[in-house]
């Protein structure tokens, strides 16, 4: 996985962007939705510490297994189903599993882009598919640094649509 960091990261600026640029309302997208946006942004990798669960807490003996069941479409349409159910009577509900949807999705999608590979359509069908920048451009330093950018794009954005300094 890109690390923890950066799948948190990157979806709370994502959504933050989206909600600052194209909701313009953010009463539809309170601040703890973007909160736990962020956190649906880590949540496929909740198999690291299952696995380690189950085998070193619970005695199961397990092989291994790392972005097989949380790292599928099947996995993202969970949420988005629950946000559709929820759609015709209550709006927050929807959204909030809309954002989750999202959340899970870009975990997946930065995984394909960055690091190693995912099989998204499993468990119908194996194939992996990765870009796999950082280990094909052999660049762990640059991505290190491109969070740090981003980061900064993000504080310079924040500053500029809504003075945070003033807070400070
Ligand atoms: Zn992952």
């Amino acid at each position: 996985m890109p690390q923890a960091v950066v799948h948190v990261l990157f979806t709370i600026i994502a959504i933050d962007v989206f909600r600052d640029h194209f909701i313009k309302n953010k009463r539809k997208i309170p601040l703890n939705y973007v909160f736990i946006g962020g956190i649906a942004g880590l949540l496929p990798d909740i198999d690291v510490p299952l696995f380690w669960l189950l085998n070193n807490f619970l005695g199961f003996n397990v092989p291994f297994f790392h972005r097989i069941f949380t790292h599928t479409f099947l996995f993202a349409l969970i949420f988005l189903a629950i946000s559709l159910i929820y759609f015709d009577f209550n709006k927050k509900a929807s959204m909030l599993f809309g954002i989750i949807t999202f959340g899970v999705s870009f975990h997946i999608f930065l995984d394909w882009l960055l690091v190693g590979a995912v099989a998204p359509f499993y468990p119908f069908y194996d194939a992996a598919y990765g870009l796999n920048l950082v280990g094909r451009l052999g660049l762990p330093l640059a991505i290190e640094g491109l969070e740090a950018v981003v980061l900064l794009w993000w504080l310079w954005h924040e500053e500029k649509t809504h003075k945070i300094s003033d807070f400070i």
